[in-house]
């Protein structure tokens, strides 16, 4: 993880304990709404980084894939309809 850079002032977290990304933050993560973000704890703290979908099958993050949030590689998605194919003939 990198070296600890602050963005300025203090957020609060809202009544439901949400707090908004600064603008700078979502440039620098290259995140928008609708996006996925990770969050990992480090110590008392909590970091986010924006998500990068990888197959579940075989770990690729190359030419990914998604059907009902489950992330695939189109390698993997050719033999599994391949493979069904062949099952149904
Ligand atoms: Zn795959």
């Amino acid at each position: 993880m990198a070296e600890k850079k602050t963005l300025g002032k203090t957020r609060k977290l809202d009544s439901m304990n949400r707090v908004i990304i600064p603008q700078e933050a979502r440039q620098i993560m290259g995140v928008e709404s609708g996006d996925d973000i990770e969050m990992f704890m480090q110590g008392q703290g909590v970091y986010l980084e924006k998500e990068i979908p990888f197959c579940v099958f075989c770990d690729s993050e190359k030419d990914i894939l998604e059907l009902d949030g489950i992330h695939f590689c189109e390698s993997c998605g050719l033999k599994i309809a391949k493979g069904y194919a062949n099952r149904i003939k």
